[in-house]
C-alpha cells in the first residue's frame, strides 16, 4: 500500500494544519468521555492539537475542542487534558 500523501488534520488551537502524525488527538468517547488519545485509534469523535500546552489553551479558550466534538468541558475534563498534553510534553521521546 503506497502512501502518497500523509493525512493533514487542523489543529483546533492555532488552527494550522500538520501530518496528523505529528499532532495528538483528542477524543470523546462513546461513553461521553474527553481524553488525550496517543495511539490515535480509539473510538469516538476526534480533533487534533499541537503536543503543546499554548495550543491546547487556545482551543479551550476559543472553544474550539468542545465546538469540534460537541461537547461541553467540564473544569474536571479540562484539567485532565491539561495535565496529560503535560505529561506529553515532559515526556522525552
Ligand atoms: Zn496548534
Amino acid at each position: 500500500m503506497a502512501e502518497r500523501k500523509a493525512p493533514l488534520r487542523t489543529c483546533a488551537g492555532c488552527r494550522g494544519v500538520k501530518e496528523k502524525s505529528g499532532l495528538i488527538r483528542i477524543v470523546r468517547t462513546p461513553e461521553g468521555v474527553v481524553r488525550a488519545d496517543f495511539t490515535g485509534r480509539a473510538a469516538g469523535r476526534g480533533t487534533y492539537l499541537c503536543p503543546q500546552i499554548s495550543c491546547l489553551e487556545t482551543a479551550l479558550k476559543k472553544g474550539g475542542i468542545a465546538r469540534s466534538l460537541h461537547v461541553t468541558l467540564t473544569s474536571e475534563q479540562t484539567e485532565k487534558l491539561r495535565r496529560e498534553l503535560q505529561e506529553f510534553e515532559e515526556r522525552d521521546p
